[in-house]
């Protein structure tokens, strides 16, 4: 059954927590698992729907507000409620829901190979009439609008009266938490009503954002065994519909939502959104079912990972994969926020997860998608141009730390504006593209363009001293140390971006002149600056302790005194909810991967043996308070060659939000580490990287699998890859004919003919 995720616990955490669990999404729409009939006021509940970038501007509030700290942030706003269908039976009309009555049985199931979610409830009166309610749910992946329920409601052991009342409210809020630093510590009212009725079988509302100005409508139609009987009721913000029925069998009730809003759909939202009806008007739920299943058969031909004998791991790698693909914007506007559409958890921003994590698991399983996230970042361009020069720097750009609509989001500056690793994590993702791609187009519409931009940073806030380049004052991604001079991780990651900066440029020299000339002039490049590039990148400082023989995090990292773990209990983690943050900063202790993560990344920077006890020495003191971290430390046990550890790295993450191990899935899964668990697998346990000299793939297995496969998309070709204890096996299932790296050593898949070999050792970089 790993194609099904199911729960059938009723305790008021674990609901919670499967709220999130139970999100469906298609990247433009996301609805939390909530229950149709509502909870009781003492239960708490995240009721949520949102539209991917969809955001209100709130101020921030300052204590003491100095130069350009961003004096407005986005948050990503919860919208029309369209999840209530009220069902009562009996003369007495007495509520179906869990605390009246009694529940015989209960379940919630994800089927993750049809796309659509499912609940099943049996309850009885207090008179002790039974019925059986079976929900279904489906956020469609094909009318990107849609939001449909279909819920059969069975008799058992009655026939009699019964009523549906179904509601779209208007009036809604979002979640707070002033207590926790992830999750939006106020301004919970974001939506006001602007205008709501009906239009003959249609019910609709429409709200707007108190300061963006954004509007958003839901349009709903329903019907009742096909169909449409019952009569409405507007008041206070919300449209009712009412059904009266004598049950006497099986009925079915179904609910079409379609969420339109200004961003994409200008004006005329209900009109539209009537349109799009109309034009779905033929297809019953189950159509939409086939549809969305179609839909998925096609995800899971190109991004399928199976772990033979391992159910438990197997549906967590899948259910990561799921979440993935309901999680990633497919628009100009929106990209994949922290905890995608799930949960309100960092207010819906974006961060440098995009690049670093998630978009990997795009580029070779769903290019086009990845493609998609590239032109996002590409569209706020300017907005990065503008951040630069309120931040003193006279060219180049800076992308902000979090942000929804382009600017910079983050009121607390040293574990959010300093880190200008950002920067260049965009630019190595624009790099990856292009190695993955090869599209000299692309890098000349946009790809040379972000990383000459990015570039143009580092060349500003770097510095000659004593021949070496160096960049002061900057934030790594480990937040537990900030405000350090010479990040091991920045500085590496810029070097890169200055040398891809100077290459696409030679590249474009060679595929388009006049194209590369016109760029350059309308960007003010030189190639005396080209040249200054190539050498910041060539004197670039990678702080290096002869005597550990590892890279130090920074310039003083290894100086500072060690954090006190033995005597810091258990509960005491994560530091960042329990220490000031200076007390943190002024020890050695990581909140996560960030030399580690840097020799992944750029794992030519060094040898194999710095590599090897710079892990040894940062493991001892990296909390993985950050979901961000284990699976980076997964992914470099393996290059060490330490599969076991990498296994057990690997355990943490694949399941993290399934079995709340960070308590926090409430607020909305965690999409890096999702994409993490990916990562840990083919750029793990298979090697897998991509440079220069083409796709290459170093395959180990743990001990304790006796196979796993996976594919990859590449150049227009999928690949199959079959990993068992006597070997490898490729194989080319789309594509005719294509060249990678397998331990190093150049082989030609070609078509339908399998390539078999047995497996390298496992510690593929003994030295
Ligand atoms: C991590 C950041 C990450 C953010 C959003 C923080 O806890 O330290 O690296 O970008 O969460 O996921």
């Amino acid at each position: 059954m790993t194609w099904t995720i199911s729960n059938n616990e009723l305790t008021a955490s674990t609901l919670l927590n499967m709220e999130s669990i139970f999100a469906l999404g298609n990247g433009y729409l996301g609805v939390r698992g909530n229950f149709e009939e509502g909870r009781e006021e003492e239960i708490p509940t995240i009721r949520g729907t949102y539209l991917n970038a969809f955001h209100d501007i709130i101020d921030v509030p300052y204590g003491e507000k100095l130069f350009a700290f961003p004096e407005t942030q986005q948050k990503l706003v919860n919208i029309i409620d369209a999840q209530t269908i009220r069902i009562y039976i009996g003369e007495d009309e007495e509520l179906v829901c869990l605390d009246q009555g009694s529940i015989t049985a209960h379940e919630q199931r994800l089927h993750m190979d049809k796309g659509y979610s499912e609940r099943t409830v049996s309850w009885t009166s207090s008179a002790g009439k039974e019925i059986r309610l079976t929900y279904r749910r489906l956020v469609s992946f094909t009318h990107k609008e849609l939001f449909a329920i279909h819920v059969l409601i069975e008799p058992v052991n009655f026939t009699g009266k019964i009523k549906i009342v179904s509601t779209l409210n208007g009036n809604v809020t979002n979640y707070t938490d002033p207590h926790d630093p992830r999750v939006g510590a106020g301004h919970a009212k974001r939506l006001s009503v602007t205008d709501l009725g009906t239009s003959g079988e249609y019910a609709y509302i429409v709200d707007e954002t108190m300061a963006s100005s954004l509007q958003t409508a839901c349009i709903t139609r329903h019907q009742l065994d096909g169909e449409i009987q019952g009569h409405f009721e507007v008041e206070a913000g919300q449209v009712s519909f009412t059904a009266s029925h004598f049950l006497s069998g099986p009925l079915s009730f179904t609910k079409y939502n379609i969420y339109t809003d200004s961003l994409r759909h200008g004006d005329h939202l209900v009109e539209q959104g009537i349109q799009l009806h109309q034009k779905l008007d033929a297809m019953s739920f189950d159509d939409l079912v086939i549809e969305q299943s179609h839909y998925m058969d096609d995800y899971w031909k190109s991004a399928d990972v199976v772990i033979q004998n391992d159910a438990s791991l197997q549906e967590g790698i899948r259910f990561n994969l799921y979440q993935l693909l309901q999680s990633a914007g497919r628009d100009k506007y929106s990209n994949i926020s922290a905890k995608g559409l799930s949960g309100e958890g960092y207010e819906g921003h974006y961060f440098w997860d995009t690049e670093i994590y998630m978009f990997p698991v795009f580029l070779m399983t769903q290019p086009q998608i990845a493609r998609q996230l590239l032109l996002y970042r590409y569209s706020t361009l300017d907005q990065a141009r503008a951040r630069a020069r309120e931040m003193g720097h006279r060219r180049g750009a800076l992308f902000p730390w979090r942000t929804i609509s382009g600017t910079e989001c983050s009121s607390f500056f040293p574990s959010g504006t300093a880190q200008y690793h950002i920067s260049a994590d965009i630019a190595y993702s624009y790099i990856q593209y292009y190695l993955a791609e090869r599209d000299n187009a692309f890098l000349l519409s946009y790809g040379a363009e972000m990383l000459i931009e990015t570039a143009r940073l580092w060349a500003e806030i770097g510095h000659d001293h004593h021949g070496a380049f160096h960049i002061d004052e900057v934030t790594g991604p480990d937040e537990y140390t900030c405000l350090v001079n010479n990040n091991y991780y920045t500085n590496v990651m810029a070097k890169h971006n200055l040398k891809w900066a100077a290459k696409s440029c030679a590249i474009l020299k060679s595929f388009d002149e006049p194209g590369l000339e016109v760029l350059s002039k309308r960007l003010e490049v030189t190639p005396q600056e080209i040249e200054a590039w190539e050498k910041a990148a060539d004197s670039m400082l990678l702080p290096y302790d002869e005597a550990l023989g590892i890279n130090p995090q920074d310039d003083t990292f290894l100086r500072k005194a060690v954090w006190d773990f033995e005597h810091t209990p258990k509960d005491k983690y994560p530091l960042l909810l329990h220490f000031h943050p200076l007390t943190i900063y002024r020890y050695q202790v990581c909140k996560q991967a960030d030399t580690v993560l840097a020799h992944f990344l750029l794992e030519d920077e060094q040898d194999i043996g710095t590599i090897r006890r710079s892990y040894d020495y940062y493991e001892g003191i990296t909390t993985h308070d950050s979901s961000l971290s284990s699976c980076i430390f997964s992914i470099m046990a393996s290059k060490i060659g330490n599969i076991e550890k990498a296994y057990k790295y690997f355990i943490e993450t694949a399941r993290l939000d399934l079995d709340n191990t960070h308590g926090n899935t409430k607020d909305g899964l965690h999409l890096a580490n999702m994409a993490g668990t990916w990562m840990s697998i083919v750029c793990g346990f298979a090697g897998m990287r991509l440079k220069e000299s083409g796709l290459s793939l170093a395959p180990a297995i743990p001990e304790a699998w006796q196979k796993y496969t996976f594919r990859l998309t590449f150049r227009g070709c999928l690949i199959g890859v079959d990993i068992q204890k006597d070997g490898v096996t490729l194989q080319l299932l789309e594509g005719n004919q294509l060249e990678m790296l397998l331990y190093g050593k150049r082989i030609i898949l070609s078509n339908h003919q399998p390539f078999h070999q047995p497996l390298g050792c496992n510690s593929r970089e003994a030295d």
